[in-house]
This record gives C-alpha cells, structure tokens and sequence, in this order.
C-alpha cells in the first residue's frame, strides 16, 4: 500500500477585506466580510501508516495526531482502510464483541459489506454507500465484522469508521442504532452554471446543503458529506458554517484548497473555524472526499480505550459498570 503523500501546504489566514464605513456599521461589516471569507488551512496531515484492527480492518488512523482534541471536536478519530482484496475464507474477519460509552461510531462501506451486531439486540449489514450510526450513549456492547457474504466469496473491501463525541448531557442517553442506506442519502448535484452540466455530487448523510438534509439524527450539530469531483481543474465553492471545525478527507485522487493548499490522496486538511467558504479544486478527474464538519463541543475529554467521557471518574465508573454487566441494557 502506498502511503499517502502530501504536495504542500499553506498556512496562514487569508487577508481581511478593507472594511469600509464607519462607527455603526463597521461591526456589521466586520462580521459580513468574515462571513464571505474563505476558510484559511490549518493543516495538512498525511495519512499515517495503516495497522490492523481485529484481522479484517486494515485502517489509517486519519488525524492520529490530533484525535481526542479540541481541535477537531466534535470529531474523536478516524480510520479508514483503503481499498484491499481479501481471500475467499471461511473464518469471521472483524472484532468480536467490544464495549463502548460516551459518544457515536458512524461506519461507511464504499467497498464490501460490514456486519453489526449489538448488546441491544440490532443486527445489520451494509453495503457499498450505505452507513451505520451507532449511539453507544451509556453503553454497548457490538461486534463488527465482514458481512458473511464477503468473507466466503471474497473481494475489495473499503471503509472508515468516524467517531463523533456526544455532548456531556447526552453521553448516558440510550443506546441507539440508525442503518442508513444509499437509497436514503440526498446527492446534490455540482452544477456548472457555464456550461449546465454536473461535474460531481455532494452526497449528505448527515447535516444539510443547499436545502437538503441528511438522515442522520444527530445529538449536536454535525455535516458528514461524500462528495464526489468529476473533472480535474474545476472548482466547487462549498459554503460552510462559520464557527464549525471542518475536516476534509482525500478518499481518491488529490485536491487543492484555496489558492494552493494541495491534499494528497488518503490526506487530511483541517480548516479554521472563521470564514465561511471552502474552494475544493479536483487535481485529479473523479477525486473523492469526505467532509467532517461539525460544531465543536467545549467540554473535556477524558478517554480510554473504547470510552470516551469528561472526567477519569466516569472512565473508571464506566469500566465497573462494564465488568459487571450493566451494559446494553
Ligand atoms: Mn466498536
């Protein structure tokens, strides 16, 4: 597997508009022109090396260097295994049954099937551009494995899993399990207003864009979008909320950000917070994203292992609670 690389970077906020007028008008322009600012680059982080989850997930730890901060909250991590072929087998590939608390694991399939089975008594299987979001809330207990299908016939398999932190007022709430299948995504179209064509798609599977939400139900809020740039050299001018942390994943082929911020395939490129507008320019025909954006959540973040709280206390509370049994009820 090639390691991803990264072509550069820039850094740096862009400059402010001259703000005109006077007096009272002039914080209202101050917020105007932040809302028509493009959102500067705060990193581009290449992917880092894949390792082995359980035997049937080979994954890049995405933004490992910045997973479980601040800085890219609401999100907590996020892995994702490249397109990978695996023999016809008879055993289970995955993780066998596994607890967890305090927040959401959001799985897509692009390639293959992924099965999920739980303490609440959900069971389900995915497919290509289908997702699972799981609420693991005050605790459950799954397993995750290749469908059945896919392990005895064999083939590609390509996947991430993303987690999403909940808000401290939701992080005891019931275990929850929503399938989300293609059929049920909203695809907006990229339309060049030139020549009336598409040049791609923005799929939303959670959050809305240009008037269409996603299905995803969700405890804060959160835009998780599959976007999809047909032909290299044309840019789609994505508007985004302002305030909101933004992740952009390079699935396939290479993007540049802005003027020059260049994204290698399997990177990552985090976005300030100010501004409002992201210019996503496919350097490669059929370049596939994925865009995390959320509102970030200003709470601490105590985790270990499968759990993800505020304090230590609740860590070890949650580990009691698990070893006695009182999970996935
Ligand atoms: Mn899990």
């Amino acid at each position: 597997m090639k390691l991803s690389s990264v072509l550069g970077c820039i850094t740096g906020t862009p400059a402010k508009q001259e703000v005109s007028g006077t007096c009272a008008s002039k914080q209202d322009a101050e917020v105007a022109d932040n809302e028509r600012l493009p959102k500067a680059i705060k990193d581009v982080m290449p992917a880092p090396r894949p390792h082995w989850v359980g035997d049937g997930f080979f994954v890049h730890p995405v933004f490992s260097q910045l997973a479980f901060t601040k800085h890219v909250s609401p999100f907590l991590m996020f892995d994702y295994a490249a397109p990978r072929n695996f023999e016809p087998t008879t055993s289970r590939l995955g993780v066998g049954k596994h607890p967890h608390r305090g927040f959401e694991t959001v799985t897509i399939a692009f390639q293959g099937e992924v099965e999920h089975g739980d303490s609440v008594g959900n069971h389900g299987v995915i497919g290509p551009g289908d997702v699972q979001w799981m609420t693991a809330g005050r605790g459950i207990v799954h397993e995750e494995y290749h469908s059945e299908n896919l392990a005895r016939q064999g083939g590609t398999f390509e996947f991430c899993q993303l987690w999403v932190n909940l808000p401290k007022k939701h992080k005891m709430t019931a275990p929850r399990y929503q399938p989300i299948l293609k059929q049920d995504i909203p695809q907006v179209p990229l339309i060049s207003e030139d020549i009336a064509m598409d040049y791609g798609y923005v799929r939303i599977i959670a959050g809305s864009y240009l008037g269409a939400t996603g299905p995803a139900k969700t405890f804060s809020a959160v835009n998780l979008w599959d976007i999809l740039l047909t032909t290299k050299g044309w840019p789609a001018e994505i508007q985004l909320p302002a305030g909101h942390t933004t992740l952009i994943f390079v699935r396939r082929g290479s993007l540049k950000v802005g003027a020059k911020g260049l994204v290698g395939p399997q990177g990552m490129v985090r976005l300030d917070m100010a501004g409002s507008l992201a210019r996503l320019e496919a350097q490669e025909d059929n370049t596939q994203l994925l865009l995390l954006g959320g509102e970030p959540i200003d709470e601490p973040i105590a985790a270990r292992g499968p759990f993800v709280m505020n304090t230590q206390d609740e860590l070890v509370q949650a580990n009691a609670d698990y070893r006695s049994g009182r999970f996935g009820r």
